[in-house]
């Protein structure tokens, strides 16, 4: 049974999602948008954490720069910390949502077919929108990657850095952290000031660093871990 319908679904309520539900709503077409509105950066960003992307590159993009981070920080009557902080960031991306995509329906897509106009869209109560056209922007939540020498250790003693939005139960515990980018450093670093004994950082750079970072040679802790 079909329950409504739509010339534009999009699916998330991420930056995303919500930059372009705006536009779409200036150009005339009202879509639907599902999602929690911010809700990765909430449950999957560490506490602490503070904006990789400049000032100039982290507002969510909205018709004439109208929620802009700028337009934010007069909204608030206070200037705002560079690198943004992550909680500032959420509480940037509540307010967008509530002034450029008023309407977000807190639902999850849970598949989309082929329809006779479209597509059909279904939801996870099991009603239907059909719709013209999807905007998928659904994030990176799904891409965690765990290395395969990770598969053999018991998921009590391995996390991936996008399980964790507080380091605190690493608290007098003996923490390896796998990874020579900015979420390694970066929990490294949280974990360490939760009062963890971070053990060593095996680097294994992006490729856009690694002329500038030497990877150590350590597979050896790993396979240790596994053992
Ligand atoms: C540790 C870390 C730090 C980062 N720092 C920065 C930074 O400083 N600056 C920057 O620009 N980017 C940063 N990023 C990248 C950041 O994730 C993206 O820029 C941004 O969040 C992408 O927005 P998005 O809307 O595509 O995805 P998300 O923010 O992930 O939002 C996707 C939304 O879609 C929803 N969703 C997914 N599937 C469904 C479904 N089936 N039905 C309904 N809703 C669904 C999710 O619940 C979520 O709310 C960082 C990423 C990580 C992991």
């Amino acid at each position: 049974m079909s329950a409504s319908r739509a010339h534009v679904v999009v699916v998330g309520a991420g930056p995303y999602g919500l930059a372009a539900a705006a536009h779409l709503r200036e150009a005339g077409t009202d879509p639907l948008v599902f999602g929690e509105p911010m809700d990765y950066w909430e449950r999957n960003m560490p506490a602490g954490m503070l904006l990789r992307s400049s000032w100039r590159a982290s507002s969510i993009s909205s018709p004439g720069d109208r929620f802009s981070l700028a337009q934010y920080e007069r909204h608030l009557g206070r200037r705002l910390d560079r690198p943004v902080p992550r909680e500032d960031f959420v509480a940037y991306g509540h307010w967008f949502q509530r002034q450029a995509v008023p309407e977000v329906r807190r639902q999850r897509v849970k598949e989309i077919r082929a329809g006779d106009d479209g597509f059909v869209v279904e939801l996870d109560d099991g009603t239907t929108v059909d719709a013209r056209r999807i905007v998928i922007a659904s994030g990176l939540a799904t891409f965690a990657w765990r290395p395969a020498p990770f598969d053999r250790l018991p998921a009590g003693v391995v996390s991936h850095t996008s399980d964790h939005s507080d380091f605190a139960g690493f608290d007098g515990r003996r923490v390896l952290v796998v990874g020579g980018g900015q979420s390694a450093v970066e929990s490294a670093a949280l974990a360490s000031e939760a009062g963890a004994d971070v053990l060593r950082r095996i680097e294994r750079p992006p490729e856009a660093h690694r002329r500038r970072v030497q990877p150590s040679a350590a597979r050896e802790p790993v396979d240790r871990c596994a053992a």
